[in-house]
């Protein structure tokens, strides 16, 4: 099956739509190859039997066309000029059915849509996450103000088409910016989070929190990342950029200790009650920059055997890595979602004396020219 998008040109999200799939693979093989083949020889990309409708995570911007008909989609790209979407080919279906409804539901309930220039209007944007293997589905309505008039009829509508809605919150964001979500939160039906489910593991996701976007292909990027590590139980490991916990708890049964830290504090409450909802005792969470937090531990003489470090797109920064030089890991293991921020760091690495031992390119975002890549670096001794 070659699907066909209607909105590609504008949209720009999918930089490789109409190119086949097993070509999109090759051309991110050789970029990979190219950037860090001379680090060490670059293993197959591992693809997706199906890489359509992956994402598990959904947003859509809410305007209104010239008429005056309310439309909901995506922002062109490099503007605030809104397209509309029907049929995003790598979204998520029951999530894009779901705005879809909510968009049609906005006229009954006498919403108006925000107009980001006056201020003007209610509903701004509308994120659904789904969780995969747990079907439970979050709601994230964006408002310009705290207030959804007959908000209970509202839930009970939606409901009412997707009773696979597991709970819905409101989200305030009232500032000219280009971030989604606003600070303010409160659910209006259910627990405010959902669960998923990856590599034998349960996971609660808050709003705010950070979830791999692609769970087919995450449960693979992890098995590979735990695989490199070559663990047997008596390791201290470190989970750097640990978001709600994910590696680390998967990892926990391999080793001794876990300790993970991250900077987003919805995300480490996640991780802490994933810990205990996955009764695993050899974890601990902190909160906090994974840079500071790693020169703290090595100041104070700590040492720790493994370093998992999956940091955002800029990369980790010096202040981390001599860190991890100075507490003497044996072992790092590098999931980076920037094969260029990767090769960066990874000269670095390899100047005080860590060694290049595999690299895997896991291909996360189909259709999209962004390529993840986990990494093994060992000790270079002497
Ligand atoms: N390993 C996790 C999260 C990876 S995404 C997973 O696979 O799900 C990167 C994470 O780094 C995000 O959760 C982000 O909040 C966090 N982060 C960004 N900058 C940070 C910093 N300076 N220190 C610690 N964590 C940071």
């Amino acid at each position: 099956m070659t699907a066909k998008c209607t909105v590609t040109k504008k949209c720009g999200g999918c930089q490789y739509q109409g190119i086949p799939y097993q070509e999109q693979l090759k051309r991110k093989q050789k970029q990979e190859e190219t950037l860090l083949k001379k680090f060490c020889k670059v293993e197959p990309i591992i693809g997706m039997e199906n890489p359509y409708y992956y994402r598990n995570k959904v947003h859509s911007v809410f305007d209104r066309d010239r008429r005056g008909n309310v439309i909901s989609g995506i922002y062109e790209a490099n503007t605030h000029h809104v397209i509309p979407v029907e049929n995003c080919l790598i979204e998520d279906q029951k999530s894009q059915e779901i705005i879809r409804t909510i968009r049609q539901m906005l006229k009954s309930f006498k919403i108006k849509t925000y107009d980001e220039d006056t201020g003007y209007g209610l509903l701004r944007h509308v994120m659904v996450r789904r969780g995969f293997q747990t079907g439970e589905i979050m709601v994230i309505l964006v408002l310009g103000s705290p207030i959804l008039p007959s908000k209970n009829n509202f839930v009970k509508a939606l409901r009412k088409a997707h009773p696979e809605i597991t709970t819905v919150i409101l989200n305030v964001n009232d500032k000219k910016t280009s971030m989604v979500l606003g600070e303010w939160e409160k659910p209006i039906y259910g627990k405010g989070y959902i669960k998923d489910r990856l590599c034998g593991c349960t996971f609660r996701i808050s709003p705010k929190s950070f979830y791999q976007v692609n769970p087919v292909q995450t449960e693979r990027l992890y098995q590979t990342a735990i695989e490199y590590a070559g663990l047997t139980g008596k390791e201290t490991v470190i989970d750097a950029y640990c978001g709600i916990g994910t590696i680390g708890l998967v990892a926990a049964k391999y080793v001794k200790k876990v300790i993970g830290v991250e900077l987003n504090k919805d995300a480490v409450r996640d991780a802490r009650m994933n810990a205990k909802d996955n009764k695993i005792t050899n974890v601990e969470f902190r909160q906090g920059d994974a840079g500071e937090f790693m020169v703290k531990m090595a100041s104070q003489g700590q040492k720790a055997d493994v370093v998992f470090m999956d940091p955002p797109r800029a990369g980790s920064d010096q202040k981390f890595l001599a860190s991890v030089v100075k507490l003497g890991a044996e072992k790092i293991v590098y999931v980076s979602c920037n094969p260029v921020t990767l090769k960066r760091d990874l000269e670095y690495l390899v100047k005080c004396g860590y060694e290049a031992k595999r690299i895997r390119p896991v291909d996360m975002f189909p259709f999209c020219d962004h390529v993840e890549t986990v990494m093994l670096l060992t000790q270079h001794l002497a």
